[in-house]
């Protein structure tokens, strides 16, 4: 008995923790592969170009747009971002279920690619809470009210994803993402019996 490897995606507000919960969710299940997204955004202080983007400048991304290298891209706070094709289709050549770390748009782009997708709202405790944790995580004044600006536009969203949880202490959500992982694993759909 096998199961069909499958997307999960993680989407909200920029600064909810989307990055640090995939961090924790690829640690507790060495076989679920990150798509590491390509941005023009200039890499944040600790940020390592190919371990949590590849860094491009613009001419370089637009390259990749007409080469149909991505697999869906969106333009974020005035900055483009996209999902490298190649990798994850490696990904799932291998059996691997995937996560990703979009934007709305993002979000929906790959589920309706891939309808089997399943994807995660993470919402934040507050308006004052999400702004501690991106200048906690130093973004300038600038990005934080870019950023702020657009939360409640993004939380109105949420009802089009397949679960919600609210990301207030750390080691609750990263159970409830593992519980989702488990029990998306057992999907009589997803289940191959020989
Ligand atoms: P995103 O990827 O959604 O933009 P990050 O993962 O970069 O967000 O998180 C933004 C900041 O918030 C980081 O400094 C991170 O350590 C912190 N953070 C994430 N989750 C929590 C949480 N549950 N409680 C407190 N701080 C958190
Ligand atoms: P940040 O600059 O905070 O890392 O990311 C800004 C926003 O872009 C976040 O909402 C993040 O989820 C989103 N993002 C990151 N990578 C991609 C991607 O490959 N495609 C899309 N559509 N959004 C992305």
């Amino acid at each position: 008995m096998y199961y069909e490897p499958f997307f999960l995606v993680l989407v909200g507000p920029s600064g909810v923790g989307k990055s640090t919960i995939v961090r924790e969710i690829i640690k507790l299940h060495k076989d679920i592969k990150y798509s590491i997204s390509a941005t023009t955004r200039r890499p944040r202080k600790d940020e390592v170009n190919g371990k949590d983007y590849y860094f491009l400048d613009i001419p370089t991304f637009k390259n990749w747009i007409k080469e149909d290298k991505l697999y869906e891209w969106a333009l974020v706070y005035g900055d483009y971002y996209g999902t490298p094709r190649e990798h994850v289709d490696a990904f799932i050549r291998e059996s691997h279920d995937v996560i990703f770390d979009l934007d709305i748009q993002g979000a929906i782009s790959v589920k309706s690619q891939r309808e089997d997708t399943v994807t995660v709202f993470l919402l934040p405790p507050s308006k004052e809470e999400l702004k501690r944790r991106l200048l906690k995580r130093g973004d300038n004044e600038n990005a934080v009210v870019e950023r702020i600006k657009e939360i409640e536009r993004e939380v109105k969203t949420a009802s089009r994803f397949d679960y919600i949880i609210r990301n207030d202490v750390l080691e609750e959500t990263i159970k409830k993402v593992d519980a989702i992982i488990i029990a998306e694993r057992h999907r009589t759909k997803r289940i191959r019996l020989s």
